[in-house]
C-alpha cells in the first residue's frame, strides 16, 4: 500500500492509482493546484503505459466473474456503492469544490447525490434488461445483452464526478469491468469513489483508476488492445484524436463533446422565467457542456427582455465558491482562463460589443466577469466555437425560420433550450433544431432514463436509460426454431 495522500478541506484522499483493489504509485507526478485560491493541493500520480497494462489486465481476470453474477447478483453490491457515496456527499462536494472551483452547494444538493443516483439507477435499470424475446412465425429472439468486457472511461475536470459515475454506473452494471482515467485538472472525486466502491464491496479488478495526463494515460487506455469499450467525455479536439484509436481495433466508441447552444426566447414566452434562466448559464463560470451561450431573442421583445437580463444576471455574484451567495467561481486552471480571454479579446477585436463584463473579474487570478456581448456576425468566432467560460452572446430574430437557421448555424448539436407559451410554435421550432437535448420552458432537467448525447460535432452515440445498456452491452439474438427441441 502507498502513503501518497492528501488531505483536501479536511477531507484525506489518496493521490495514487487504483489498480486491482490496491493502491499503486508512480514516481512522475504532476502537481494539482485548486483554481478556488491557487494553493498546491496535492502531487498526483502520474500514470503511462505501464499502470493502464496493469489496469486493463486487472479488469481483464475480474471480468468473468463480475459478468457470471448477472444484474440480480450485482444490484446489493452497486446499491452499496451508491450508499457509500450518499453517506459521504459532504465530503465528495466538498473535495470537488476545491477541485475544480465548482459551487459547494450544487455539489452537495444536486452533483454528490446525483452521483449516487447514477450508480444505483443502472444497477436497476440492468434488471429490466432480462427476458426479451421477439416472436416471429418460425423462431423465437431470445435477445441478451452480454457485457461487452473492459471499458475505458475518459472523464473531463467541469464535473468529474458526476460525469464519472455517469459512465462507471452503466458500466458496471451491464457487467463489465472499468479502467477509468480522472482528468488531470481535478482528479480527487475519483479516487474518493475507488475507496467507495471498495468498501461497498465492488471485487479488486472491476473498477480501476489510472491517474495522469491525457496524452500519456489517456492515450494509453485508449489504444490499448484489450479494451472493448471506450466512452469519454471531453473536447471535439481530443475525441477526433481518441477516435482514430478506436477506429484502429473497430472498438465502440460514445462521445459526448462540447456545444454552443442556442437559447431562444419568444416573444410570449414568461419573460421573467426565461430571464432567470439564461442568467443562470453563468454558473460555475460556464463552464458547462450543455449551457445555451446564444441567446437568441425575439425583436418585439429585444429591449424589455435584454434589461430583465441584466438585473438577473446582476444577481450572478463572482466569488470564492464555498461562499452560498456565490452565483459564479473561478476558471479551472491558468490555461483555460487564458484560453477564455483570448475568445473575449478576439471577439471585441471582431466587432463584438460587450453588454457587461468582459474583463477578470475583480476578485482572484481566475475569475472572470459575467459577460454577454452583442452586435454579433453569427459568422463571428465568438458565435461559432465553445468558449467555456461566463461568455454568452446576443443575437436577435424576426421569424422562426429565421431562428431555426440561427440555431443551426454551428457545426455543434449538444443542447438547446427555447421559452415560449405557444405550444404549437415551441413544438414546431424544437423540432426543426438539431440537438441532443431540447428544454422547452426548463434546463438543465436530465432524467437518468431519458437519452442524452450529442448530434454533428457534439457527439457520438447516446447514453442514458436503455441507450446506456445499448452501448455497454454486446447485444445477441439467441434464434431458437419452435418446436426444435425434444
Ligand atoms: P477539456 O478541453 O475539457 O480539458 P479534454 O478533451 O482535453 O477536455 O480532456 C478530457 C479528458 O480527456 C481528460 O481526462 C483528459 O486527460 C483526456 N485526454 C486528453 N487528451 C487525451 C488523449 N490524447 N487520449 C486520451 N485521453 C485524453
Amino acid at each position: 500500500m502507498s502513503v501518497n495522500k492528501a488531505t483536501v478541506a479536511g477531507v484525506e484522499v489518496s493521490t495514487d492509482h487504483w489498480i486491482n483493489g490496491k493502491r499503486v504509485s508512480s514516481a512522475k507526478r504532476f502537481t494539482n493546484i485548486s483554481p478556488v485560491d491557487g494553493s498546491v493541493l496535492c502531487e498526483v500520480a502520474a500514470g503511462g503505459k505501464a499502470e493502464v497494462d496493469m489496469a486493463v489486465e486487472a479488469a481483464r481476470k475480474a471480468f468473468p466473474a463480475w459478468a457470471a453474477l448477472g444484474p440480480k447478483g450485482r444490484l446489493p453490491i452497486l446499491k452499496k456503492f451508491a450508499e457509500g457515496i450518499r453517506a459521504r456527499v459532504n465530503e465528495l462536494a466538498a473535495v470537488e469544490t476545491m477541485d475544480n472551483g465548482s459551487l459547494l452547494v450544487g455539489n452537495v444538493m444536486r452533483v454528490a447525490p446525483r452521483a449516487a443516483q447514477n450508480i444505483e439507477f443502472f444497477a436497476e435499470w440492468a434488471l429490466t434488461l432480462e427476458g426479451h424475446s421477439i416472436d416471429s412465425p418460425e423462431v423465437v429472439n431470445h435477445v441478451h445483452y452480454d457485457p461487452a468486457g473492459v471499458a475505458a472511461l475518459i472523464t473531463p475536470w467541469n464535473a468529474p464526478l458526476m460525469l464519472t459515475t455517469w459512465k462507471v454506473g452503466p458500466a458496471l452494471a451491464a457487467g463489465n469491468t472499468v479502467v477509468v482515467k480522472p482528468p488531470e485538472w481535478a482528479p480527487l472525486t475519483c479516487s474518493l469513489m475507488a475507496d467507495i466502491a471498495h468498501a461497498a464491496g465492488v471485487p479488486a479488478g472491476v473498477l480501476n483508476v489510472v491517474q495522469g495526463i491525457g496524452e500519456e494515460a489517456g492515450d494509453a487506455l485508449v489504444n490499448h488492445p484489450d479494451v472493448d469499450r471506450i466512452s469519454f467525455t471531453g473536447s471535439t479536439d481530443t475525441a477526433k484524436i481518441i477516435g482514430q484509436a478506436a477506429a484502429r481495433s473497430i472498438t465502440p466508441m460514445s462521445a459526448e463533446l462540447g456545444g454552443k447552444s442556442p437559447f431562444i426566447v419568444c416573444a410570449d414566452a414568461d419573460l421573467d422565467a426565461a430571464a432567470q434562466t439564461v442568467a443562470a448559464q453563468y454558473m460555475n463560470a460556464g463552464q458547462v457542456c450543455l449551457a445555451g451561450t446564444r441567446v437568441m431573442v425575439e425583436k418585439s421583445i429585444e429591449a424589455p427582455f435584454l434589461e430583465k437580463v441584466r438585473g438577473a444576471a446582476a444577481h450572478m455574484v463572482v466569488g470564492d465558491p464555498r461562499d452560498k451567495d456565490t452565483r459564479v467561481g473561478p476558471l479551472i486552471h491558468k490555461e483555460h482562463f487564458e484560453r477564455v480571454a483570448g475568445f473575449v479579446e478576439r471577439a471585441k477585436a471582431d466587432g463584438a460589443v460587450p453588454l457587461w463584463g468582459g474583463n477578470r473579474a475583480n476578485f482572484g487570478e481566475l475569475y472572470f466577469e459575467p459577460t454577454l456581448f452583442a452586435n454579433v456576425d453569427p459568422k463571428l468566432e465568438i458565435a461559432q466555437r465553445e468558449v467555456f467560460g461566463p461568455v454568452l452572446t446576443w443575437q436577435s430574430f424576426s421569424d422562426d425560420d429565421e431562428v431555426i437557421a440561427l440555431a443551426n448555424g454551428t457545426d455543434y448539436g449538444l443542447a438547446g433550450t427555447l421559452f415560449s407559451k405557444n405550444e404549437k410554435r415551441a413544438m414546431a421550432i424544437a423540432d426543426k433544431v438539431t440537438a441532443g437535448t431540447l428544454w422547452v420552458n426548463c434546463f438543465f432537467i436530465r432524467d437518468l432514463a431519458a437519452p442524452f448525447g450529442g448530434a454533428r460535432s457534439s457527439g457520438i452515440g447516446r447514453e442514458g436509460g436503455t441507450w446506456s445498456f445499448d452501448f455497454y452491452s454486446d447485444i445477441k439474438n439467441i434464434s431458437v426454431r419452435k418446436g426444435s427441441f425434444a
